[in-house]
C-alpha cells in the first residue's frame, strides 16, 4: 500500500474522529460536520536544537549519542519511558557484531565497534550482558549472540545519553511535522507539559514506524510481511533443565555460552528444534512459540516468543487493540506450557513483557537508494557506505558471500523527496529477505551512528543531507571508532 502525505494527513484527522474529552473542547473549536471536527489552530512554543532524532530505540539511542558527540545541540524524543526500544522488548539477543566465519573457513572479526560497542563494554561492567557469545549450534551457528539484560541496557543507554549532553524527552510523542517546502523545520511534541514545537536544521527517524517521515510527506510502503512478536521474560527457571531437557528430546537447535550471573562458560542461549513432545509441540505451534531462548539470569529467561500474523499492518490502532490481547493471551499460554512440560520450569511466572506490540516492520521510507537483496548477499560495498555488516537472519539458507561483509551506503539513509531528514533502523530496505539482514540490532544500531553523525555535520555546515561531503563524514565515524574493511 502506497501513500503519500496528504493521505496520510486525511488518516490523522480520522484518527482524531470520536477521541479526546468533550469538556476539554477549547472555545473556537467546529463540527465540521457530523462526523470531522476541525480543530482549532494553536499557538506552540518553539525549542530549537541543531539536530532532533525521533524515537530512542536501538537506533535512535546511538543517533543521538553519536550526534550530541560531534557537538550538536541534539533532542531525542521519546514516547516511552526509557531507551532502549525493541533491542529490550523483542529481540534481548543483539545480532551480530561479527561476520559468518565458520561455515567458510575464514578469519573471525567483529565488523561492528563504535558505540554499539560501547554499550555492550558498559553493560559487561554491571553485569547486564552474556558477552559475545558464540553460537555453537544453530540454524545460524556461526554466529554470536550478544545477551543483555534488558532492564540494564535501558539504564546504560539512559546514562549514555545523558553524559553526551542529549536532551532527552521521554514520555514525549512525535505528532507532526512543521514543513518549509521539502524541508523539515520542526516537529510538534505532546507531553503532559503541554504540546511543543521543536525546531532543528536536520532530523532523524528512529521511529520504527517512520512516523517523522510520513508526517513529512515521505512515500512510504507498508508491507506487512511479518508476524508481530512479543517476547516474554520467565523467571524462576531454570535455562540448564531447560537444555537437558531439549537434549533428552534430540532437540537442541541453537547454543551459546558466555557470562551468566557472573560466571564464564554458561549457556546463555539455547533454542529447540525439531522438538516432538506429545501436548507442548502442538500446543506451541499454535500461539506462535518459538522456543529459543536467551538469559544472563541463573533463573531468569528473557525470550520466549509468540508470532501472529495481522491481517493488516500494525499502523492499524484497532487491529493492534485486538492484537495486543491476543498476544497477552499467548503469552501467559506459553509460560503456563513451561510450567507444565519443562523440567525447572514448574514455578516459572512472566517478569517482563514489552509494554506494547513489538513489530518487525511498520512503514518502509522509500530512500536515495533501497539496499537489494544482491547487495546483501554478495558482499557489495559502496563508495558512501556508513557502516559494514555480515549477518543473516536467516542462514545458512542466506548468507553474505564468503563469510564477509556488505555495506550500508549513506544514500541509503537519505529519505527521499526531504532535504533535511534521514531514516534508520528498521525503516530502510523494501526486499524482504534484504531487510533480513539489515532489521537486525546490531545493524541498525550502526545505521544509527551513520545518520546521527550525518545529521550533526549537515546542521554545523548548514547543509542539506545531499551535500555532506562522505569524506567528512567517513573521518567522523572512523574517528568515532567506526569499523570499515577498507
Ligand atoms: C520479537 C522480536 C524479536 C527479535 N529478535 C531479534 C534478535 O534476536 N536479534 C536481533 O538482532 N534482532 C531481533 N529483532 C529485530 C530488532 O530487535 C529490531 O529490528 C530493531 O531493534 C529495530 O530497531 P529500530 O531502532 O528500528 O526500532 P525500535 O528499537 O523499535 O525503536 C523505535 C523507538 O521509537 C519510539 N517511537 C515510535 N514512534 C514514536 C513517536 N511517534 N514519538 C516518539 N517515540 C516514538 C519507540 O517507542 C521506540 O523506542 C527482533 C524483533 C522482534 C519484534
Amino acid at each position: 500500500m502506497e501513500m503519500n502525505r496528504r493521505e496520510f494527513s486525511k488518516l490523522v484527522v480520522g484518527m482524531g474522529v470520536g477521541g479526546g474529552l468533550a469538556e476539554n473542547v477549547p472555545a473556537g473549536a467546529a463540527e465540521v460536520s457530523g462526523e470531522v471536527y476541525q480543530e482549532p489552530a494553536k499557538r506552540l512554543p518553539i525549542r530549537k536544537f541543531d539536530v532532533v532524532v525521533a524515537g530512542a530505540g536501538t537506533g535512535g539511542v546511538v543517533a543521538a549519542v553519536a550526534a550530541a558527540r560531534q557537538g550538536a545541540k541534539t533532542a531525542v524524543i521519546e514516547v516511552k519511558g526509557y531507551p532502549g526500544g525493541t533491542a529490550t522488548e523483542g529481540g534481548t539477543a543483539l545480532h551480530s557484531f561479527y561476520n559468518l566465519w565458520k561455515a567458510f573457513g575464514v578469519p573471525k572479526r567483529q565488523v561492528v565497534k563504535g558505540i554499539a560497542q560501547e554499550i555492550i563494554d558498559r553493560l559487561m561492567k554491571v553485569g547486564g550482558c552474556s558477552g559475545h557469545a558464540e553460537m555453537t549450534e544453530g540454524y545460524n551457528y556461526d554466529s554470536v549472540a550478544t545477551c543483555i539484560d534488558t532492564e540494564l541496557y535501558k539504564l546504560v543507554t539512559f546514562e549514555m545519553l545523558a553524559e553526551a549532553g542529549v536532551h532527552v524527552f521521554v514520555n514525549t510523542l512525535l505528532a507532526g511535522a512543521i514543513m518549509d517546502g521539502s524541508r523539515i523545520r520542526g516537529v510538534i511534541v505532546e507531553s503532559r507539559s503541554g504540546r511543543e514545537a521543536f525546531y532543528a536544521k536536520s532530523f532523524v527517524d528512529c521511529t520504527a514506524y517512520g512516523d517523522l517521515a510520513a508526517y513529512a510527506g515521505a512515500k512510504y510502503t507498508e508491507p506487512n510481511d511479518y508476524a508481530v512478536c512479543n517476547s516474554v521474560g520467565m523467571g524462576n527457571v531454570s535455562i540448564d533443565k531447560y537444555y537437558a531437557f531439549l537434549t533428552a528430546n534430540k532437540a537442541v537447535g541453537q547454543l551459546a555460552r558466555g557470562m551468566r550471573s557472573g560466571q564464564p562458560d554458561q549457556i546463555v542461549r539455547a533454542g529447540a528444534e525439531r522438538l516432538n513432545v506429545p501436548g507442548l509441540t502442538d500446543a506451541a505451534r499454535a500461539i506462535g512459540m518459538s522456543m529459543i531462548t536467551t538469559t544472563v539470569h541463573d533463573n531468569y529467561l528473557m525470550f520466549i516468543k509468540c508470532n501472529l500474523k495481522m491481517r493488516v499492518s500494525p499502523t492499524n490502532r484497532d487491529e493492534v487493540a485486538k492484537t495486543e490481547l491476543e498476544i497477552r493471551r499467548r503469552m501467559a499460554k506459553a509460560v503456563e506450557l513451561f510450567r507444565r512440560y519443562v523440567p525447572g520450569c514448574e514455578k516459572a511466572f512472566m517478569a517482563r513483557t514489552s509494554p506494547k506490540l513489538c513489530i518487525r516492520r511498520g512503514r518502509r521510507i522509500e530512500c536515495d537508494y533501497d539496499v537489494t537483496l544482491p547487495d546483501v548477499l554478495e558482499g557489495r560495498h559502496f563508495d558512501d557506505e556508513v557502516m559494514v555488516y555480515g549477518f543473516h537472519d536467516s542462514a545458512p539458507r542466506l548468507q553474505v558471500k564468503d563469510g564477509g561483509t556488505y555495506g550500508v551506503p549513506y544514500k541509503a539513509l537519505r529519505v527521499a523527496g526531504i532535504e533535511n531528514l534521514l531514516a534508520a533502523g528498521m525503516l530502510i530496505t523494501s526486499n524482504h529477505d534484504a531487510h533480513m539482514s539489515t532489521r537486525n540490532t546490531v545493524c541498525c544500531m550502526g545505521q544509527g551512528q551513520g545518520a546521527g553523525t550525518a545529521a550533526a555535520l549537515c546542521a554545523a555546515r548548514n547543509l542539506g543531507t545531499r551535500d555532506l561531503k562522505y569524506s567528512a563524514l567517513r573521518e567522523a565515524l572512523e574517528e568515532a571508532g567506526v569499523y570499515f574493511e577498507s
